[in-house]
C-alpha cells in the first residue's frame, strides 16, 4: 500500500505526549463511586429549587430591571457545569461501552431525581413566551436587555408552539420511553452484534469500519455478512421506527407545526424555504451528477455496474494513514489556518479528550460532544484509512468550532446551530483533503480527485436521498398508521437507487441499511451535512483565493449561537437565501466530475 508523503511546514510545533483514550477519571470523576457525583446531584437539585423559589411567584416580565436580573440568574443556572456533569459523565461512559450497566443504571436514577427538579424551572421560559406581543417588541428593543436580545427573539419565535406547563411536563416525562429508549435499543443491537470474518469474530461497528480497508473483491462478501445481520433486526427496528415517528408526528401536530421538518428549521435557527430550495436543487441537479459519476466509475473499472459495497472503492491504491500521520497532516492544516486552532487540537490530545481506536462494545462511528464549562470530547473509531483521516479532520473541526464559540460567547449563546456546526466540520475536512492532494504525485492526484468526488457525493447527494427517504417514511406512517420492515427496507432501497443510478447494482436487502444509520432518527438532521458542505466549499474557495479570509473564518467559528444562520453567513459575505449560492457550490462539484470524465476517457478500463 502506498503512503502519503506529507511534509509539514517547518513551524509546526512538535507533537506533545498524548493519550488515545478518554481520560474520564481526570476530566470528570475518579469513578462511579466518586462522592463528588452525589454532591453535584444534590447541588443541582438545590439550585433548581432556589431559582424556582425566587422567581416562580414573582412577576418578572413587566419591569425591565427585574427581568434583566432574572435572565442573568437563568443564564448562570443553565450554564453551570456542576449541574450537568454527572449526567455527562455517565452518558460518555455508555458511549465507550454499551454494556456499562453501572452507567446505565446511574443515568436512569439521575433522570428520575433531576427531571422533577429541572421541571421546576420550566415555568420561566413558558412565562417569557406568554408576554403580550406589544411588550415583546419593547423588550427586544430595550438597551438594558441587549445581551439577551437574540435569546429572547428565538424564544418568542418558538413560544408560538409552546403548550401549557402541565402538558410540557407530561411530554418530558414520556419522552425517553416514546423515543430515546427505542433508539437506544436498535443502537445497542447493532453495536453489540458480531459477525465472523476470516475465522475471527468481530463486532459489527468494527466490521463496518473494516470494510473500507478490504480489497475490492472482498468488500461484497463482508457487506453480505453485515447487512444480513442488520436485516435480522428488522422486527425490533420496525417497531422502533413506527414508535418514534408517530411520536414525533403527534407532538408536531399538538404544537401546530405544519410540515414534518418545520420544528427542525426553527430549532436550527433556519427557515423552511431555504431547506426546500436546497433539497430540490440537489435532487434535481445533484442526483444527475452522482449518477453520471458512478457511470464513469463503472466505465473506468470496465464493468457494467458496481456492487453497492464498492461504491467508495478507490481507483488506485488507497494510501494507508497511521494515526500518527493523520495527526501530523491535520495539526499542520489547523495550525496553518490559525495557531489557536492547532493549540486546541494539541491540548485535547494531551488531556485525553479524544478516544481514537475501535473496541468491543464501543459505539461505532464518530462524534464531537460539548457543553458549557465541560471538556470537549471527540470519539473516533480510527482505522488507518484516508476516510479515517477525513473523519479526524471533520470531528476536530467541530471541536474547534465548539471551543471558539465557548470562548467568545456567554452560556446562552455558546452553542451553535447544527447547520453552522456541519459547515465548520466540513470546512476543515475539505482543507485537509486539499492539503493531501497538493502533497500528492500526479498519479495519486487522479486517485484523490476520484476519492474527493465519492466523499462529496456521500455528503451532498446521499444525505439528500436520506432526507427524501425520511420524509417519505414520515408521511407514509402518518397516512397509513404504520410501516412494516419490508416497506421501510423497500423505501430505503428506492432512495439509495435514486442518487446511485443504474451503474450501482443495489439489492433489496441493502435497504435494511436504514436500521444502522442513526441519523435517520434525528428529525431531518441529514440535510445539515449537505448545507454545511456546500457552504464550506464556498468558504474554502474564498480562503484559497485570499488567505486573509481566515479572519472571516474565525468570525464564523466564534459566532456560536449569537445570531441566526442567515445572519452569521451574511457577516462573512455569503447570502444563503439566494438559490444561486447553492448553484455556485454545486458547480465546483460538477467541475470535479467533468475533470474526472476527461481522465477516464484517457484511461483504458481497469479491472476491479
Ligand atoms: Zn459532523
Amino acid at each position: 500500500m502506498s503512503k502519503i508523503h506529507y511534509i509539514p511546514h517547518e513551524n509546526l510545533p512538535a507533537l506533545p505526549p498524548y493519550k488515545t483514550e478518554w481520560d474520564l477519571s481526570s476530566l470528570y470523576y475518579t469513578s462511579a463511586d466518586d462522592p463528588q457525583i452525589e454532591a453535584d446531584i444534590t447541588y443541582a437539585i438545590r439550585q433548581y429549587k432556589a431559582f424556582a423559589k425566587r422567581w416562580r411567584s414573582k412577576p418578572f416580565t413587566t419591569d425591565i430591571a427585574t427581568l434583566a436580573v432574572a435572565l442573568q440568574e437563568y443564564e448562570s443556572l443553565t450554564g453551570n457545569p456542576r449541574i450537568s456533569r454527572p449526567g455527562r459523565y455517565f452518558s460518555l461512559r455508555t458511549e465507550l461501552d454499551a454494556n456499562d450497566s453501572t452507567a446505565e443504571k446511574a443515568l436512569a436514577v439521575q433522570r428520575k431525581r433531576l427531571r422533577p427538579a429541572s421541571d421546576q424551572i420550566l415555568f420561566f421560559t413558558l412565562e417569557l413566551g406568554k408576554i403580550p406581543s406589544a411588550h415583546k417588541h419593547v423588550l427586544l428593543k430595550h438597551p438594558d436587555l441587549k445581551h439577551f436580545r437574540y435569546f429572547l427573539k428565538e424564544l418568542f419565535d418558538s413560544a408560538r408552539h409552546d403548550l401549557t406547563e402541565a402538558e410540557e411536563k407530561i411530554i418530558r416525562l414520556k419522552a425517553p420511553q416514546a423515543s430515546h429508549l427505542w433508539q437506544e435499543m436498535t443502537e445497542k443491537l447493532v453495536s453489540t452484534a458480531q459477525v465472523k470474518w476470516k475465522g475471527k469474530v468481530i463486532a459489527l461497528p468494527e466490521a463496518l469500519e473494516t470494510i473500507d480497508t478490504l480489497r475490492s473483491e472482498e468488500k461484497p462478501k463482508l457487506w453480505k455478512l453485515i447487512i444480513e445481520k442488520i436485516d435480522s433486526f428488522g422486527t425490533p427496528a420496525e417497531h422502533e421506527f413506527n414508535a418514534i415517528i408517530t411520536d414525533a408526528r403527534q407532538e408536531d401536530e399538538v404544537r401546530g407545526y405544519k410540515k414534518p421538518y418545520s420544528a427542525t428549521a426553527l430549532a436550527y435557527q433556519h427557515d423552511e424555504q431555504s431547506i426546500e430550495a436546497l433539497v430540490e436543487g440537489v435532487t434535481k441537479s445533484g442526483f444527475t451528477l452522482s449518477q453520471k459519476f458512478y457511470k464513469l466509475k463503472a466505465q473506468y473499472h470496465g464493468v457494467p455496474s458496481l456492487h453497492y459495497a464498492q461504491k467508495y472503492d478507490s481507483i488506485g491504491t488507497e494510501p494507508t494513514v497511521p494515526f500518527s500521520e493523520a495527526l501530523t497532516i491535520c495539526r499542520d492544516v489547523f495550525y496553518q489556518v490559525n495557531t489557536a486552532y492547532g493549540a486546541i487540537f494539541d491540548s485535547m490530545l494531551e488531556r485525553g479528550q479524544i478516544d481514537v481506536y475501535p473496541r468491543q462494545g464501543k459505539r461505532g462511528g464518530a462524534f464531537m460532544s460539548h457543553g458549557t464549562g465541560h471538556p470537549i470530547q471527540v470519539m473516533l473509531n480510527h482505522k488507518n484509512t484516508l476516510k479515517a483521516l477525513e473523519t479526524l479532520a471533520h470531528e476536530m473541526g467541530h471541536a474547534v468550532h465548539a471551543h471558539r464559540s465557548q470562548t467568545h460567547n456567554s452560556p446562552l449563546f455558546d452553542g451553535h446551530s447544527i447547520v453552522t456546526a456541519e459547515t465548520a466540520s466540513t470546512l476543515f475536512e475539505g482543507l485537509v483533503y486539499d492539503a493531501i492532494i497538493s502533497a500528492a504525485s500526479e498519479d495519486t492526484k487522479i486517485v484523490l480527485l476520484h476519492d474527493k468526488i465519492t466523499r462529496d457525493i456521500a455528503t451532498i447527494e446521499r444525505q439528500i436521498a436520506f432526507f427524501n427517504c425520511e420524509l417519505e417514511i414520515h408521511n407514509t406512517i402518518h397516512e397509513h398508521g404504520a410501516m412494516t420492515h419490508a416497506e421501510l427496507k423497500e423505501t430505503m432501497y428506492r432512495h439509495l437507487k435514486s442518487y446511485l443510478g443504474p451503474a450501482v447494482a443495489i439489492e433489496p436487502i441493502d435497504g435494511a441499511s436504514y436500521i444502522y444509520i442513526p441519523h435517520l432518527r434525528y428529525g431531518f438532521y441529514v440535510y445539515s451535512y449537505t448545507f454545511g458542505h456546500l457552504m464550506s466549499s464556498i468558504m474554502t474557495g474564498y480562503y484559497k483565493a485570499d488567505k486573509s479570509y481566515r479572519t472571516q473564518i474565525d468570525t464564523f467559528l466564534s459566532a456560536g449561537a449569537s445570531d441566526s444562520v442567515v445572519n452569521i453567513f451574511k457577516k462573512i459575505g455569503i447570502d444563503t437565501k439566494k438559490p444561486e449560492t447553492f448553484a455556485m457550490a454545486l458547480k465546483a462539484h460538477a467541475d470535479d466530475i467533468k475533470t474526472f470524465e476527461k481522465l477516464v476517457n484517457k484511461h483504458a478500463p481497469k479491472k476491479i
